[in-house]
């Protein structure tokens, strides 16, 4: 099939300008104020009523003529007569004479006849004898109709955007249904491989992220998003769909097959049904991006990666969001960090994904195409086109995607429902990259976490601390952590009884640079010993080995649907997925952290709670604390 290519990208800056200069018109509905969060305001709103609606009382005390105030001390109070007494919200008339007092609460309204309240701190009563130890001067404690917000006045203007103080606002006066801004944005998914969430996951796809992203962040943006659901690679539905969404929205935004692949057809529909703006822009991701405009709609073709969706999103499609709807860009929420490790970039101009830990920001692009970079990042930086390379403490802007709660602490390394429980207790938020040993040793090797989580044996099988030294790292210190039970896991009905049982089995290994992978081949190689092979001929004759599955959990995933018969890992995983387990030894899990975060109130807790009792208590089956637990080297010999 014939691969089109790409025409001449544009700019960045001829694209902004592109995006700047398109604005629709929405229309008007009336939503409740329940469900008007986040919406722009119409219309001005006046209010039709004073706020308060009658003169009310600011303090409990007792409602008095203040002339009759004037005279008392403290050692010669004034003594006035009780008369009654005002609850709030008290509908009934009340009149107050010379020489008189009425009991009244916060927010009662002010009785005729009097001018003032004294605060029942400044009073003492005895029956039916108010006495009045200091004066109050005429209006005093007293809140008069309309004060706050006065009938006939503006009290929100339009293109306001009505966040919790303006709801506020909106209900004080009053005001249920209020008009709003309906700028009605259609959001179509394409691609053969994505499903409906809440649906079963079949084997090859992939969960529809983009239309649910998307709508999020239109309705962050004040705009009405409308789902049409997802559109296989195929020209005739996905021009269907668009047509479909082009007759009702105001605005129509596809993600996926952008790029001039076989089957990325959506440029080629808005070429044919209206005129293409822009074909790919000159900055990363943007290259599979697609700016047309359809009978007056702007229809733009975002890249199927979600962080690069979600990028293209915030940098091109928010702008004509706001242009339209006639609002400033507020929600673009920037914070400032230094890099916590040097990036190379260069050539092009680059939405670059980061996630930020404590103000330091971390790349988070280590797959482009993996949904869970979108996890693992909370927004991105700018990089400009000469920029080659941002050195490791540099000052950088990140844009945060939506109001993104950055994480407390950062670790890289093996998945261990150990860690899941050290957050839990610890109550912070730890960002978990569960991406084997190898990857924990890399990432604080380079500076890009704060904990490494390893479980890596050497060839005499002692943990971890050899592999600081090979690396020659300085900076860190080794934390012994827990010993796990490792062994095989495999469905009830299957009959094992030791380890060589593994062998006519199909495994579901784990990835290469794990460390649970490295046991295993270390049983492996003993098994073979006592064959009188090589282990590697031993593992070849096992069917499944060069699988590798990222965690225990996915693991037992494939056990458990039968796309293996066994793979090697925690009890603790085993039994949460109602597997059998047959034991085969024991490892060590332990913490590299970095030196210069030991100080962080955040590490200082996560070592506290790795040393507590109720750490101990409640680690899952298989799981123990013992002697070494908590004991910290901080100086390595090299090797
Ligand atoms: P495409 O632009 O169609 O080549 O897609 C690029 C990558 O993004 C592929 O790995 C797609 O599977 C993925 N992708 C496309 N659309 C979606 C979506 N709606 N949700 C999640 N991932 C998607
Ligand atoms: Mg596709």
């Amino acid at each position: 099939m014939e691969r089109k290519e790409f025409r001449e990208l544009i700019t960045s800056e001829d694209a902004r300008r592109i995006v700047n200069q398109i604005k629709v018109l929405s229309g008007t509905e009336f939503v409740h104020v329940g469900n008007a969060t986040g919406r722009i305001l119409a219309e001005d709103v006046l209010s039709t009523v004073d706020v308060p609606a009658f003169n009310r009382s600011v303090k409990d005390g007792y409602a008095v003529r203040a002339r009759d105030t004037y005279m008392a001390t403290e050692p010669e109070p004034a003594s006035l007569r009780l008369t009654g007494s005002i609850p709030a919200g008290c509908a009934d008339s009340f009149f107050v004479n010379d020489g008189e007092a009425i009991e009244i609460s916060t927010g009662a309204p002010i009785p005729e006849g009097s001018d003032a309240v004294i605060m029942v701190e400044q009073t003492k009563q005895a029956e039916d004898i108010v006495q009045i130890y200091q004066p109050v001067h005429i209006a005093e404690n007293i809140m008069r109709a309309g004060s706050d917000i006065m009938k006939g006045e503006r009290v929100l203007r339009k293109n306001t955007r009505l966040g919790s103080r303006e709801i506020g606002v909106l209900a004080s006066i009053g005001k249920m249904e209020v008009p709003v801004k309906k700028l009605l944005v259609g959001i179509i998914s394409t691609g053969d491989e994505l499903i409906e969430p809440g649906t079963e996951l079949q084997p090859g796809k992939i969960f529809d992220a983009n239309s649910y992203a998307i709508a999020a962040n239109v309705e962050e943006c004040g705009a009405v998003p409308r789902m049409y659901g997802i559109v296989p690679d195929e020209e005739k539905l996905m021009e269907a769909a668009l047509d479909r969404a082009i007759a009702e929205c105001n605005i129509v935004l596809t993600s996926g097959s952008t790029s001039a692949g076989i089957g990325d057809i959506m440029y080629k529909i808005i070429e044919e049904k209206g005129e293409t703006l822009a074909h790919g822009i000159a900055i990363k991701p943007g290259k599979p991006v697609v700016i047309g405009m359809i009978n007056g709609v702007p229809t733009i073709g975002l890249p199927g990666n979600p962080t690069s969706a979600l990028s293209i999103f915030n940098e091109f499609v928010a702008p004509i969001i706001y242009n339209s709807l006639g609002v400033a860009p507020a929600f673009k929420t920037r914070v400032s960090a230094v890099m916590g490790t040097a990036i190379r970039s260069g050539g092009r101009e680059e939405l670059f994904p980061v996630g930020v830990v404590r103000g330091r920001a971390y790349p988070a692009d280590k797959t482009s195409g993996a949904i869970t970079t979108l996890a693992d990042a909370d927004g991105i930086i700018e990089i400009r086109a000469q920029t080659e390379y941002i050195e490791a403490g540099s000052p950088v802007e990140v844009t945060m995607f939506g109001n993104a709660r950055s994480p407390d602490l950062m670790f890289v390394g093996g998945q261990c429902p150990g860690v899941d429980l050290l957050e839990d207790l610890t109550g912070k938020m730890i960002r978990t990259l569960n991406m084997g040993s190898s990857a924990g040793f890399t990432a604080i090797a380079g500076g890009t976490t704060d904990i490494a989580g390893v479980n890596m044996p050497d060839a005499q099988g002692e943990y971890n601390l050899p592999v600081i030294r090979k690396m020659g790292l300085t900076d860190v210190v080794l934390v012994k952590g827990y010993r796990r039970e490792l062994g095989l896991i495999f469905r009830p009905s299957a009959k094992v009884t030791c380890f060589e049982d593994l062998i006519g089995m199909r495994l579901i290994n784990r990835n290469r640079g794990s460390g649970t992978r490295t046991i295993l081949d270390m049983e492996i190689g003993r098994l073979a010993a006592q064959k009188g092979i090589s282990r590697a001929e031993l593992a070849k004759s096992i069917e499944g080995y060069n699988s590798g599955s990222k965690t225990h959990r996915s693991v037992c995933d494939a056990v458990k649907d039968g796309r293996a018969d066994a793979g090697f890992g925690l009890r603790a995983a085993a039994e949460e997925a109602g597997l059998a387990f047959l034991p085969v030894t024991e490892d060590e899990f332990d913490f590299v952290i970095r030196k210069d975060v030991l100080d962080a109130e955040e590490v200082i807790l996560f070592l506290s709670t790795l040393n507590s009792k109720a750490f101990s208590e409640r680690l899952p089956a298989g799981l123990r604390t013992y002697e070494r637990t908590g004991e910290m080297i901080s100086s390595f010999e090299m090797g």
